[in-house]
């Protein structure tokens, strides 16, 4: 099977032919239809995560989608024929954690699809059959790559923030693969929102996915826009670039009760947090970890029902992933990128 190929962390992808997989007892083999194309995939592979030699060589992507051609022993769901879309995180299923649906904090964790097992950039993939989950019926496989992360990520984090009608959310990075349809959860839960980004292009995108405002940081004083677009303060700030100046942004423009969301892990970033300014205002910071399989469950529901809009904007071939990798270091690309078959 033809499939792209990463030998060392932070190098190229090389586009290859190599064995299909067999699954083992407890995992399924899925011919993959579409894989979703995204910054996380990129912070992995540059080895930001974890440089594990034993992982190596390994095939990326974890948003992927395809029907189930082959079971291992053991495995009653899938079955074969189904249309299934991966879960990200290789959680045990039974640890204390697991069983209250955070699976991301599993303490058994064993890695990720595609980090340390092979991922949807190649024509198969076995994974366990845990990581498995249906697609809904009427769900198209390149939409469907959205749901497994890029819609799952904002359900959760809407929970995490406990964000509510008459809440000011703003979300940095509004323009991205995340931060697109974190605009559309955020007013699903019943938020008014500010998107936050840079360009036009990336802006108008967001204000497509329903944000009331947007802000553009590249232009002028950011905050004092963002401020004026929120009258009694902001409510929630999600932070999906990770810079120490989105951060300190963030900080500064949060209301009282404000609640700061971090979801990005990139080494040596900090912020600066003043405890007087925390107990003044009653600040929360709250870091927000990918999803539980419930969630991505319930994403899933959200993007059948026609509540939440799948945006993915670029669709590829396999062998030219490299193109929308390129787009996303140059933070050119609107909404998800995915590679279909
Ligand atoms: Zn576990």
């Amino acid at each position: 099977m033809h499939a792209q190929v990463l030998h060392a962390w932070g190098d190229a992808l090389k586009y290859e032919t190599v064995a299909v997989p067999k699954p083992r007892a407890g995992e399924a083999l899925v011919r993959v239809e579409a894989c979703g194309v995204g910054l996380t995939v990129l912070n992995y592979m540059n080895g930001n995560q974890a440089r594990r030699a034993d992982w190596l060589p390994r095939i990326p992507g974890h948003e992927l989608v395809g029907t189930v051609v082959e079971t291992g022993a053991g495995v009653e769901h899938p079955r074969v024929g189904e249309r299934v879309m991966a879960y990200f995180y290789l959680a045990c299923g039974h640890c204390d954690l697991c069983r209250l649906a955070h699976e991301p904090l599993c303490r058994n964790l064993r890695g990720n699809v595609g980090v340390s097992a092979d991922g949807g950039y190649a024509e198969y993939c076995a994974l366990p059959a845990f990581n498995l989950l249906p697609v809904p019926a009427g769900v198209e496989p390149v939409a469907a790559t959205a749901i497994p992360d890029a819609i799952a990520t904002p359900f959760h984090v809407s929970r995490r923030a406990s964000i509510a009608p008459g809440d000011v959310v703003v979300v940095m990075g509004a323009g991205g693969g995340v931060g697109i349809h974190m605009v559309q959860m955020a007013r699903l839960f019943g938020a008014r929102v500010v998107g936050v980004d840079v360009g036009d292009a990336k802006l108008a995108a967001a204000r497509e996915a329903g944000a009331d405002a947007v802000v553009d940081t590249g232009q002028g004083d950011a905050a004092a826009a963002v401020r004026a677009a929120a009258a009694d303060g902001v409510s929630v700030a999600i932070d999906f670039v990770g810079s120490r100046e989105t951060l300190a942004l963030c900080l500064e423009v949060l209301g009282k009760r404000g609640r700061l969301v971090c979801l990005t892990t990139f080494p040596g970033i900090t912020a600066d947090v003043s405890p007087r300014r925390l107990v003044h205002d009653e600040i929360s910071v709250i870091g927000s970890r990918y999803a539980s399989r419930w969630e991505m469950a319930r994403a899933g529901e959200l993007v059948a029902e026609g509540r939440i809009r799948p945006v993915v904007s670029e669709v590829v071939a396999l062998e030219r992933v490299p193109e929308l990798h390129a787009k996303l270091r140059a933070r050119t690309l609107i909404g998800r990128g995915a590679v279909a078959f």
